[in-house]
């Protein structure tokens, strides 16, 4: 089995066993490993240690690479599986891009940790050893890229961050944990309808380097539409706006959106509510925009971007949102 590391609280290590912020990312994957001996028991590991770094800090320069190396390791033979320690609190965004881009039946689990390994009832180590079970497992197979995290096995589809501190951080929202683990016990319960990995149109994306930048603006009450003035001027190519309610724009979000879609930016209407779902509305068809379904603005940023590398037409990415 693969066993990546990219940093993050997982590797991380305080001055006391009582500090939970502030601590350092210091800690390699052969100390990590070290650190849950029956580790050994479930699988053989082969080690690379990719970056050693907060995963606030990560930006494609790591990810793409990340996502060659995972690509290739699934094509080879020899790894069963691939698992990726990681920071939490960008977790998320890495999760799904994954998801899209490894064209593989096999396992490949994100895993991190709320405490430093230092800390009083740190959960890194069970974390660790959990993702090995659940990537180990033949009935993780096909099952996409999947994040453990306080015994609970989620789809990197529907995985958020719920919380910022307690280690009960990650939700998988309202459709629910793929499954359970506890030790060596794994139990499926849910099965994922949407399209990833094996079956992803994204998989193998020669121009993975170039993807295209894609802005988050945050709508809120008196929102002004200078954000969408800095991000056509940035050079964006498309812009997710994390709308109010069911996705709602305020006037000057509404304002934005269309002097956006007039200098030819792709624009996606997410929700700033971490639940729920922003269907297709009358505003769309005529402003020509995207509804993100059930996609939180950071994974639909990750969609729009993918999704840029094939169209630009509102409706064929509209068809994408629909089913990933
Ligand atoms: N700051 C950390 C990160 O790298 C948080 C964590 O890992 O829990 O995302």
């Amino acid at each position: 089995m693969a066993l990546l590391a990219t940093g993050g609280t997982i590797a991380s290590s305080g001055q006391s066993r009582a500090q939970l912020q502030d601590y350092q990312v210091d800690t390699k994957i052969e100390t990590m490993l070290a650190n849950v001996p029956l580790i050994n028991d479930l699988a053989e590991f082969e080690c690379e240690q990719i970056c050693n770094v907060e995963s606030h800090q990560l930006n494609d320069v790591v990810l793409v690479p990340l996502a060659k190396s995972v690509q290739d390791l699934c094509d080879r033979s020899d790894i069963d599986a691939v698992v990726i320690t990681h920071g939490t609190d960008t977790l998320e965004e890495t999760a799904y891009f994954l998801h899209l881009v490894i064209q593989t039946e096999k396992p490949i689990v994100l895993v991190g940790a709320m405490r430093p390994a230092t800390a009083m009832s740190a959960d890194g180590p069970l974390n660790l050893f959990h993702a090995t079970a659940v990537a180990i497992d033949p009935q993780s197979r096909g099952q996409g890229v999947m994040v453990v995290m306080n015994d609970r096995i989620a789809s990197a589809r529907h995985v958020t961050k719920g919380h910022a501190n307690g280690v009960e951080a990650f939700v998988a929202t309202e459709f629910g944990y793929l499954g359970l683990v506890s030790g060596t016990a794994v139990r499926f319960q849910n099965k994922l309808t949407t399209r990833h990995t094996h079956e992803s149109e994204f998989a193998r994306l020669v121009n993975l380097d170039t993807l295209p930048t894609v802005d988050i603006i945050y709508d809120h009450q008196g929102a002004g539409a200078h954000h969408f003035s800095a991000s056509i001027q940035a050079g964006a190519r498309g812009i997710v706006l994390a709308a109010t309610g069911q996705g709602s724009l305020s006037p000057q979000g509404e304002a934005g959106v269309k002097l956006a879609r007039e200098q030819g930016l792709s624009v996606v209407r997410a929700s700033r509510v971490w639940q729920g779902w922003v269907r297709p509305n009358v505003k769309d068809s005529s402003y020509g925009l995207v509804a993100a379904q059930t996609l939180n603005p950071a994974k639909a940023r990750v969609l729009l971007r993918l999704a840029l590398s094939k169209t630009e037409d509102s409706g064929n990415l509209q068809q994408y949102f629909d089913c990933y």
